[in-house]
């Protein structure tokens, strides 16, 4: 009997190592509280880039001389760990701002986007970097009421936007998307967007639709860009994706009985090819196959079956 597929752990973009302390978001002031607070520490986010020295974020002190609106700011949550120059419970506040600063190379300090950098990061780091990067791009489309088209008003410590014409109350949106691996007789199913360079392949993927369940939409997904019928998706594991809003579900599925492996049938407004692969083929130092980077759960679950160590 074949042993069953390992969940997966631990994507970059899933660690955290930090009390979102939700509790804490309704008390009335409370950002003016934090900013106030010298333990507080800043968090800037410009451009998409985030300022980081040695892998690490920069993690400002706040300086009287800093004037921020409570409204510009979002209450990301306080540590649980200790580090060398943080205590626990350190509050971190979040500045979005237009543009990224200024690289300054004598400190050391690069603005850098976490998706190409979190791989690198600590747990608490790539934690942070996600939450700052999905809340903040909630905030730039949220400005005004979806319901009635009134300006809405920031509240809970940035959590939330409340209409003050219609009385709805808005919270942060998640768009669920899945990503799946297609193995095969050793094996796997990657395929090219017409919208990559060339040789670049990754797992199939889609958005889940209105009223879909997870397990519909990658059956529909792989089906509408490849041709394959699956059997039943195993769970793999899910990473948000603050790119600017998916949260990413990853299945590994094998073909539906009688299917045909060489029977693709590929959708060529959305892909230049869908092929298979040999562990091989993309192993092989001459490969003219690019995989997706490094922070992505494409990346970790193809990884995942290169190893071979994809079963229990
Ligand atoms: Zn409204």
């Amino acid at each position: 009997m074949i042993p069953p597929v390992r969940p997966l752990g631990d994507f970059p973009l899933s660690r955290s190592d930090l009390d979102r302390d939700q509790l804490s978001r309704s008390t009335p002031g409370f950002t003016a509280g934090a900013l106030a607070d010298p333990r507080s520490r800043l968090i800037r986010l410009g451009g998409g880039r985030m300022p980081v020295r040695e892998d690490a974020l920069v993690l400002e002190r706040i300086s009287p001389d800093d004037r921020f609106d409570a409204d510009d700011v979002v209450y990301l949550g306080r540590t649980v760990s200790a580090d060398a120059d943080l205590a626990v419970g350190t509050p971190l506040l979040l500045v979005a701002q237009a543009d990224a600063g200024d690289d300054e190379p004598e400190q050391g300090l690069e603005w850098r986007n976490p998706r190409d950098a979190a791989h690198r990061m600590s747990d608490r780091d790539a934690g942070i970097a996600s939450e700052a990067l999905a809340i903040a791009a909630w905030h730039r489309t949220s400005r005004f009421c979806a319901n009635c088209g009134a300006e809405t008003e920031v509240r809970n410590a940035g959590w939330m936007r409340a209409c003050p014409r219609c009385g709805v109350d808005h919270f942060p949106r998640t768009d669920p998307a899945v990503i799946v691996r297609i193995v095969h007789e050793e094996r796997i199913l990657l395929g090219s967007s017409a919208l990559w360079p060339a040789g670049r392949y990754s797992l199939l993927a889609g958005f889940v639709e209105a009223g879909e369940s997870l397990e519909a939409a990658v059956l529909r997904e792989v089906e509408e860009e490849s041709g394959m019928r699956l059997a039943t998706p195993i769970y793999l594991g899910s990473q948000p994706w603050p790119f600017p809003r998916s949260l990413m579900f990853g299945y590994h599925a094998e073909l539906a009985p009688g299917q045909d492996p060489e029977a693709i049938a590929r959708d060529e407004e959305e892909l230049d090819d869908v092929r298979w692969f040999s562990r091989e083929e993309l192993l092989a130092t001459d490969s003219e196959v690019t995989l997706p980077g490094p922070t992505s759960i494409a990346r970790a679950i193809i990884d995942d079956w290169l190893r071979g160590d994809e079963r229990s």
